[in-house]
């Protein structure tokens, strides 16, 4: 879809709302409704359509990159203009993102906007961002693409003496050579104990012959990100590291299997949680099994004992059971798998079958 076609999309959500304007602070909903990327921009959605709002180091930016909406570009801050931009929409009631303001923020609006009430709204625009078009999911796929080969590449590099951060580095260093316009998170590398740490960050360890390496990276392509873990043993893995990492695989499987629209995502994270329940490491798979990935790392919907999301076609999702043993180290498999109606498609190409020994 264009940006004309969700722009138009958000507006006709503003009546279920019950706001006449929603003011979009959040970035990456930003980014979404208009295509702009940038530090610093805001969007006022009305009947009437859409206005950007940005400041003068973005002038020329936005006019190349914003699509379906009018751009204003304030002298120094939003309150120059937005007072005049909200009065135009003739909204008693604006919308605002309650998940990306500041209390601070929202006394300053509410104190400017005499007449206008304000109205906490919370994931409108993020429900829009939930299910993947065509273009999206391409953009997704090279992203993933990005990641496989980035993984083929570093395992020749995974010797002992080298550290966590050089090949946190090099994941980084290979995507960008390959293509990625940015990592989509600092990558993760965690080796022997450390792999344990659930969110760990790469240290100066350096690798021991029989430690587990598990680094869980990802690429963004125009703005779409990628989400993998893989995890490898230097030199011959011992029987209880094949054994648990089969139990892993095994609850991946599980969870993968369960995907469809319309399932209970609680139930997905239930059977993948179940194999690793059996298999008595329960305790230790302290996350839940997966999210939704998109213009953000984490969006909705979400794998989880607690989740309420019921899954859609076109949602993209993490799978990423895991086991963490302190002294042992932890295993963690992760995949991207697009939610079709013919069932789960795996995005990933990168080896996972058995524990790689290198
Ligand atoms: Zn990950
Ligand atoms: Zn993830």
């Amino acid at each position: 879809m264009d940006h004309e076609g969700r722009i138009a999309q958000a507006v006709s959500k503003l009546a279920d709302l019950d706001v006449e304007a929603l003011l979009v602070t959040d970035l990456t909903n930003v980014r979404y409704l208009t295509g702009f990327s940038g530090s610093n921009g805001q969007v006022v959605l009305s009947r009437s359509g859409a206005t950007f709002l940005s400041d003068p180091r973005y002038r020329a930016r936005a006019a190349s990159l914003v699509k379906g909406a009018e751009i204003v570009i304030y002298a120094s801050q939003l309150k120059d203009e937005l007072l005049s931009v909200v009065a135009a929409t003739r909204a008693t009631k604006l919308g605002v993102e309650a998940a990306s303001m500041t209390i601070a923020e929202r006394d300053e609006l509410d104190a400017m906007l005499e007449g206008v009430e304000l109205i906490s709204t919370k994931n409108a625009i993020e429900e829009l961002r939930r299910v993947k078009s065509a273009d999206e999911v391409e953009k997704i796929i090279d992203a993933v693409r990005l990641a496989d080969e980035a993984y083929e590449w570093i395992r020749d590099r995974l010797v002992p003496g080298v550290s966590e951060r050089q090949i946190a580095l090099d994941l980084e260093v290979r995507m960008r050579e390959l293509g990625a316009d940015d990592v989509s998170f600092e990558p993760i590398v965690g080796s022997g104990g450390l792999s344990a740490h659930i969110h760990h960050t790469a240290s100066q360890r350096e690798f021991e012959k029989g430690d587990l390496v598990l680094m869980d990276f990802g690429a963004r392509v125009d703005g779409y990100c990628s989400d993998i873990t893989r995890t490898v043993v230097i030199g011959p893995a011992t029987d209880e590291q094949k054994r648990i990492y089969d139990v892993v695989l095994a609850a991946q499987a599980a969870g993968i299997a369960a995907i469809t629209p319309g399932a209970d995502c609680k139930e997905v994270d239930a059977s993948a949680r179940k194999v690793i329940d059996d298999a008595g490491y329960g305790e230790t798979f302290a996350h839940g099994l997966g999210h939704g990935v998109g213009l953000d790392i984490h969006e909705a919907p979400r794998f989880a004992k607690i989740s309420e999301d019921i899954l859609l076609e076109g949602d993209v999702v993490t799978v990423e059971p895991g086991v963490y043993v302190s002294d042992f180290g932890g295993i963690r498999i992760e995949d991207d798998v697009l939610v079709t109606a013919d069932g789960p498609v795996v995005l990933n190409a990168a080896p996972k079958d058995r524990l790689i020994e290198l």
